[in-house]
C-alpha cells in the first residue's frame, strides 16, 4: 500500500490564526492561543497520523522585525521553517495586503507547493473574500487558495484534502503514535505562560519565561514546581500582586488546565524569579531553549 508523509509548515504574520489552525487540523490543543501577538515563541510540531499518511505540521512564531535577541531567535525558527517544508500553508486574513515582498520571494524560491489559507472568513463579507481570493491568485501563481475559519472549524476538511493531494509519497518520519516533538514539560510551561498572557497586560507577556523545575509524575497528586522568570523587580511585584493575590489566581487557572491536559490531579508550586534583561542574554536564551 502506498504511504504519504511530509512536512507542512504554517507561516504568516502575528495573530492571523496559525496556532488556532494547527490545533483545528490536529483536533487537539497543542499550541497556546491568545489575542496577543507573539504568543508562539517556538516552532512546535504537531503530527497527524492515519494508516496511509503522516502530516507533520509546524506552527511558527508570527513574522516580525526583531527588536531584541529573543525575537531574533524566534525569527530563526521561522527561517528554518522556510528550508524544510514539503508544503507551505501561508495564512492571511481578508483585507490583508501588507505582506513584504521578501516573504513572498522566499516562498517562491523554496519551490514547494504553497496553499494560501484565507482565515477568519467568519468576520468578513462575500465581496471582501472574493477580492482577497483574486488578489492572492495574482500574487502567488499556482497556489491553491482556501478560505477557512480556523476558530469555527469551517472548511478544514477541504484544506486537509488539498494537503493530502500535494503530500509526497514517503514512509512515516515519526512513530505513528507520536503527536508532537515537544515534551510534556514544555506543554505544561506553555499552559502557565498562556494564563500569564491572559491575566497580565502591557510588557509582562513579553517579559516572562516559564521553566518547569521539577515534575514528579509518579506522585498523586502529581507535583510540579514551575519558575516564572521576569526581567525586573517591579514585574515580580506585579506577578505576585497584593498579598500574593495575583499569583494565587494564576495558579488556580493554570492548575485547572494542566489537570485537564494531563488527566491527573496536580499540586502546582509557582515561584517568581528575576533575571535582569534575560531576553538579551545569549546564555539565558540558550538555557531556555531559544538558541542552539
Ligand atoms: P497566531 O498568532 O497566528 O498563532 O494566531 P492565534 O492562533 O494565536 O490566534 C490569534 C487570535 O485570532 C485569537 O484570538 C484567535 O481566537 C483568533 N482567531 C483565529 N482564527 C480565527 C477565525 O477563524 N475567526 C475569528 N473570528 N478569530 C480567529
Ligand atoms: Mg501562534
Amino acid at each position: 500500500m502506498s504511504h504519504k508523509a511530509g512536512f507542512v509548515n504554517i507561516i504568516g504574520k502575528p495573530n492571523v490564526g496559525k496556532s488556532t489552525l494547527m490545533n483545528a487540523l490536529l483536533g487537539e490543543k497543542l499550541s497556546i492561543i491568545t489575542k496577543k501577538a507573539q504568543t508562539t515563541r517556538h516552532r512546535i510540531k504537531g503530527i497527524l497520523n492515519d494508516d496511509d499518511f503522516q502530516i507533520i505540521f509546524s506552527d511558527t512564531p508570527g513574522i516580525i522585525k526583531p527588536a531584541y535577541k529573543l525575537q531574533e531567535s524566534m525569527m530563526s525558527f521561522v527561517e528554518s521553517a522556510f528550508t524544510d517544508a514539503d508544503i507551505f500553508l501561508f495564512i492571511t486574513e481578508p483585507g490583508d495586503k501588507t505582506y513584504e515582498e521578501s516573504l513572498l520571494h522566499k516562498l517562491t524560491v523554496a519551490k514547494k507547493p504553497v496553499i494560501v489559507v484565507i482565515n477568519k472568513i467568519d468576520l468578513t463579507t462575500q465581496d471582501a473574500l472574493e477580492v482577497a481570493v483574486s488578489y492572492w491568485e495574482n500574487k502567488i501563481i499556482h497556489a491553491a487558495i482556501i478560505p477557512i475559519s480556523a476558530l469555527h472549524k469551517a472548511n478544514i476538511e477541504m484544506l486537509l484534502k488539498t494537503i493530502l493531494t500535494l503530500l509526497p509519497e514517503s514512509p512515516p518520519y515519526f512513530s505513528k503514535d507520536q503527536l508532537t516533538d515537544k515534551s510534556l514539560r514544555f506543554f505544561v510551561s506553555e499552559i502557565i505562560r498562556e494564563k500569564i498572557l491572559c491575566q497580565f497586560r502591557k510588557e509582562i507577556p513579553y517579559s516572562v519565561e516559564v521553566i518547569i523545575d521539577r515534575f514528579k509524575e509518579e506522585l498523586d497528586p502529581v507535583e510540579i514546581d514551575a519558575i516564572i522568570y521576569v526581567m525586573r523587580d517591579t514585574q515580580k511585584g506585579i506577578l505576585l500582586g497584593h498579598k500574593g493575590d495575583a499569583i494565587k489566581k494564576l495558579g488556580i487557572a493554570a492548575r485547572k488546565d494542566i489537570e485537564t491536559y494531563i488527566g491527573k490531579h496536580i499540586y502546582l508550586n509557582l515561584t517568581v524569579k528575576v533575571i535582569k534583561n534575560w531576553r538579551e542574554d545569549d546564555q539565558q536564551l540558550k538555557r531556555f531553549g531559544y538558541q542552539q
